[in-house]
């Protein structure tokens, strides 16, 4: 009897130190490049350096590939294509241009219009390196090209989109990163990476655990910093989640006492007011990238009530910097200087 037990401990003694080892084999290794306009970060959780850096290149070669089908801004892409074709025709399109249409036109439903698919008319009118903003009477003119709700018309079976007024265009800036993050950790996964980070700039997607068994650590930007070691407000971990944050410091300039920054109110086509940042967690990327920026929009009342309703957690901060927090990553959150 005293044998048996004896043998049987030893077993799991043996089981619990390969588990240990294995972990401890597994290293981060990690990776930086320029795509989409932005820095592309990705790290991994890894047992080999090789596997991990053919699998972070394959993920980076996706992005590549994403990049000449969904940048609004280069005029080789099919979203540039879609545009160009408005009130003409319609244009045939990738699973993925259509996938990330069929995603943006789901947050455009869903924030009721605060974040808007078809914004492009917009957004084009500012240059925030040049602080350059548009008239009252060039926004109310342009105004009269954006709505998603009655002139996008998609066509799922035949893959084509179509925008029926000419002039109309889609933005997709303030969902594409997020849904990049998504595609590049599908890619990671496939590559049999059981652990890792995707971060397109601010919009980050992460998966499994770190090397140690834990959480990935993902820092919020404070969007008011008053000195350099100021710059993170909180620490939170994730697994299996995605965080984006919009924040009204990222592209702006002031005139006048004025914060004209790069998220707009549809309704007006003026910046958003209400909030300094928002920080949305999903499970997918695309969604809280979407969601982020429509909350932005919305203001922290209505957006916390829409967070709670879809069963997503976040964090907002309101134009007097107070924050508002979801109850389910209330634990989760480490604030900085607490
Ligand atoms: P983000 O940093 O994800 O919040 O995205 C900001 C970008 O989203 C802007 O630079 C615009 O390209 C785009 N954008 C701004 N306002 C809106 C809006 N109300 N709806 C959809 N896209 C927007
Ligand atoms: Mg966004």
């Amino acid at each position: 009897m005293s044998e048996k037990i004896t043998k049987g401990g030893f077993a799991l003694l043996v089981i619990l130190l390969l588990a240990s080892c294995s972990t401890e084999k597994e290293r981060l290794y990690k990776k930086s490049t320029i795509l989409m306009d932005t820095i592309v970060t990705i790290t991994v959780s890894s047992e080999s350096k090789e596997k991990a850096e053919s699998a972070i290149d394959s993920a980076f070669g996706k992005l590549k590939e994403m990049e000449g089908l969904i940048n609004f801004w280069s005029p080789e892409s099919e979203i540039s294509a879609i545009n160009r074709a408005s009130g003409k025709e319609k244009v045939k399109v990738s699973s993925i241009t259509l996938d990330m249409i069929e995603k943006a036109l789901y947050v455009s439903r869903t924030t009721d219009g605060a974040f808007d698919a078809t914004i492009g008319p917009i957004i084009r009118l500012y240059d925030f390196k040049k602080n350059k903003r548009p008239s009252d009477s060039t926004l109310k003119e342009k105004l009269t090209l954006t709505g998603f709700r009655k002139n996008v018309v998609v066509d799922k079976n035949k893959s084509t989109v179509y925008l029926r007024k000419k002039g109309m265009s889609f933005d997709t800036g303030g969902i594409a990163k997020g849904y990049a993050a998504d595609v590049a950790v599908d890619v990671l996964k496939r590559k049999g990476i059981k652990g890792g980070i995707v971060a397109v700039s601010g919009d980050i997607k992460t998966f499994g655990l770190k090397p140690d068994g834990l959480p990935w650590l993902v820092g919020i930007k404070n969007p008011r910093p008053k000195a350099k070691d100021d710059e993170i407000m909180a620490t939170l971990e994730l697994q299996d989640a995605g965080i984006s944050t919009s924040g009204d410091y990222e592209r702006f300039f002031m005139e006048d006492g004025i914060r004209y920054h790069h998220i707009i109110n549809p309704v007006t086509g003026l910046p958003a007011s209400g909030c300094q940042s928002v920080s949305v967690v999903s499970k997918e990327g695309a969604l809280s990238d979407g969601f982020s920026t429509g909350i932005f929009v919305m203001g922290p009342e209505k957006g916390m009530r829409l967070l709670n309703e879809l069963g997503f957690e976040g964090i907002i901060v309101d134009t007097q910097g107070k924050i508002y927090i979801t109850e389910g990553i209330k634990d989760k959150v480490k604030w900085k200087g607490l």
